[in-house]
C-alpha cells in the first residue's frame, strides 16, 4: 500500500483504465489462426497423405493453444489486493508508469509533492497504467481483473470497502484489514479486531502500514496486536520495504529508510514464536537484512507487492533471484498491491511469469502454492480455486 497524502479532488466521469493483455484471449487467438490454416488447406489439398499431415500439424498447434489457455486459468492467491477509494492516492486520474524508468529526483524536498503530483497527472511514457476516476468503477475494474486472471485476493482496506467487495464477490475475496498508525494496538481497536474475527469477517490482519507512521514493528504499542494475532492463530501482513519514492515529504512524515529493514522484525518473532507473519514488499532493498531473517526465522514469509511492478524490472528480478537461489522460494508469495490502478495486476503477474532464472514449478508456487500453505487453506478450497 502506498499512502500519500493530496487533497482530494471531485469526480470527472471519464473512466480510462489501461486496456490489460489478456492471455486467454492470445490462446484464443491461436486457435482462431489454426482455424483459418485448415480451412486454407482444405480448399487448396485435394486429399492425401498432405492433408492428412496439415491435419495433424494443426491439432497440435491448437493443443498448445488450449495449454496455454488452461495455464492462464490456473488459480492465484494474491496476498496484497487493496480495496481503497479511488482518489486515496490523490485526485483521479492518475497515470503511473510501469515499471519506473528512472526513480524521480528532485533538487528541493519542499516543491517535491508538486513535482510528484505532475508526474502522475503527466506520465512520462507511451503506455501510463490510469485510474478509474470513481469508486464504483473501481471497484468494477479491480473484480473484472480477478475473474479475469482467476485470483483469489487477501483484500485490505477501509473495512466498509472489504465489505463491499466480499458483497460483490464472496467467493474471490479473502477479508482483510488496511491498519495503521499506533492506534491499530490500543484497547479499542484490539476488542474491535477481536470482534470481527469472532463474527467470521477477519481472515488477516494487514496490510499493517505502521512503517508510513515511523513505528519499527518491535515497537512495545504495537504488543498487543502481537498477543492477539498469536491469540487467535490469524495471518498478519506488515509492511516493511518502500513506499512511493520521497514518501516522507507527501504526507507520511514519520516514513524512515531505516525501517525497511526485515530486521526490525526480530524481537517480535522471539516474542510470539506462534505468529503467523509475512513482509509485505520483501523489505526491499535491505537484501542482506532480509536474508538473514529468514534464515533465522523459518516461519516467516514474504509478499513481492508494488516491487514487481514499479521498480526496473532488472532489479526485481535481481532481488527475487538473490532469494530465490539463497534457498528461500517456498517463502515468497506474489502481491499486486493493487490499489487504484488494476492495470497494475496483469504487469505485476507477467513480471514473476517471465523471470528467466524461475521454472515452472517454482512460478506456481510463487503465484498459489506458497500462499495456500501459509494460509493453510483446506483440501477442498485449494480443490475449488481449481475449478475441482
Ligand atoms: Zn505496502
Amino acid at each position: 500500500m502506498i499512502q500519500v497524502a493530496f487533497n482530494q479532488a471531485n469526480h470527472s466521469d471519464s473512466f480510462s483504465v489501461a486496456a490489460p493483455p489478456s492471455l486467454q484471449s492470445c490462446a484464443c487467438w491461436l486457435r482462431y489462426t489454426a482455424q483459418l490454416i485448415y480451412a486454407k488447406l482444405r480448399a487448396e489439398i485435394a486429399g492425401g497423405f498432405t492433408m492428412r499431415l496439415g491435419i495433424v500439424l494443426i491439432m497440435i498447434f491448437m493443443a498448445d493453444g488450449l495449454a496455454l489457455a488452461q495455464e492462464s486459468r490456473l488459480p492465484i492467491i494474491d496476498m496484497h489486493f487493496h480495496t481503497v477509494a479511488v482518489d486515496s492516492q490523490g485526485p483521479p486520474p492518475l497515470g503511473l508508469c510501469s515499471p519506473f524508468r528512472e526513480i524521480p529526483s528532485s533538487v528541493s524536498a519542499e516543491s517535491y509533492p508538486d513535482q510528484w503530483l505532475s508526474l502522475l497527472k503527466n506520465p512520462p511514457c507511451d503506455d501510463p497504467v490510469w485510474s478509474p476516476t470513481s469508486d464504483r468503477e473501481l471497484m468494477a475494474a479491480s473484480l473484472a481483473m480477478l475473474d479475469e486472471y482467476n485470483i483469489f485476493g487477501v483484500a485490505s482496506g477501509p473495512e466498509h470497502l472489504v465489505r463491499a467487495y466480499e458483497d460483490a464477490a464472496p467467493d474471490r475475496i479473502i477479508q482483510a484489514l488496511l491498519l495503521g498508525g499506533s492506534a491499530v494496538a490500543e484497547p479499542q481497536s484490539i476488542d474491535s479486531l477481536r470482534i470481527l474475527h469472532d463474527e467470521g469477517r477477519l481472515e488477516v490482519i494487514g496490510e499493517l502500514t505502521t512503517q508510513y507512521a515511523g513505528i519499527s514493528p518491535d515497537d512495545e504499542r504495537l504488543e498487543p496486536l502481537w498477543a492477539l494475532a498469536e491469540e487467535l492463530d490469524l495471518p498478519v501482513g506488515i509492511h516493511i520495504g518502500t513506499g512511493p519514492p520521497g514518501v516522507a515529504y507527501l504526507g507520511a512524515s514519520g516514513y524512515r529508510a531505516r525501517l525497511h529493514s526485515a530486521l526490525t522484525l526480530e524481537e517480535v518473532l522471539i516474542r510470539h514464536p506462534s505468529l503467523r507473519i509475512y513482509i509485505s514488499h520483501a523489505g526491499w532493498p535491505m537484501l542482506e537484512d532480509l536474508l538473514a531473517l529468514l534464515w533465522a526465522h523459518p516461519q516467516v514469509y514474504m509478499d513481492v507487492a508494488a516491487i514487481n511492478w514499479a521498480l526496473p524490472t532488472p532489479e526485481f528480478h535481481s532481488y527475487l533471484q538473490r532469494i530465490v537461489e539463497a534457498g528461500f522460494g517456498s517463502r515468497v508469495m506474489y502481491g499486486s498491491d493493487q490499489m487504484v490502478w488494476p492495470g497494475m495486476i496483469p504487469k505485476s503477474i507477467a513480471a514473476v511469469r517471465d523471470a528467466p532464472f524461475l521454472d515452472e514449478a517454482q512460478k506456481r508456487d510463487i503465484l498459489y502454492n506458497n500462499a495456500a500453505r501459509f494460509l493453510r487453506l483446506s483440501e477442498e478450497e485449494i480443490a475449488t480455486h481449481h475449478g475441482k
